[in-house]
């Protein structure tokens, strides 16, 4: 089984389990979350693979993609995969549920994006700890800022 295809396995079993656990508290839609966050953020590789169409001036060509050719560029963007936004979805949750509590906010609307910023940062956190424990690479790797601050290269991100 390619590295691919186990991770985007987890990922979609991770999602799942993720999404169970919140329709116990959330209403089906709020926790349908987990499925964007956990398992289709891996949508930003396409990003990195539009680059490699870029750089090798190439068409798209699915088996280069699953593959993972975008790598050949020499730099790795995907720029959902951050710790940071893990943090930033989480402190958002908070801050609008403490003014949730304070009733400084008093619309349903707070309320529900309030719990979807709890099952988006828990999810995506969920996400990043499978793919960092899957692939052998430093904490840093998984942070978006830290990738930017060395220029997005590979040799630098991945040591290799
Ligand atoms: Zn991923």
């Amino acid at each position: 089984m390619s590295y691919l295809l186990f991770t985007e396995i987890l990922h979609f079993l991770g999602a799942l389990a993720l999404f169970l656990l919140f329709l116990r508290f959330y209403k089906w839609y709020i926790a349908g979350f987990s499925f964007l966050f956990g398992f289709l953020i891996d949508v930003d590789h396409l990003f990195d693979y539009f680059y490699f169409m870029k750089f090798f001036n190439r068409g798209f060509n699915l088996r280069d993609f699953l593959s993972a050719q975008s790598v050949t560029t020499g730099k790795i963007f995907i720029p959902f995969h951050g710790w940071e936004w893990v943090v930033l979805l989480l402190l958002l949750a908070l801050l609008f549920r403490a003014l949730l509590n304070s009733g400084t906010l008093k619309k349903d609307f707070w309320k529900i994006l309030a719990q979807i910023l709890f099952v988006a940062g828990t999810s995506l956190f969920t996400h990043i700890l499978t793919d960092y424990f899957t692939n052998e690479v430093g904490f840093g790797a998984y942070s978006f800022f830290w990738r930017w601050s060395n220029g997005f290269y590979t040799s630098l991100i991945c040591g290799k």
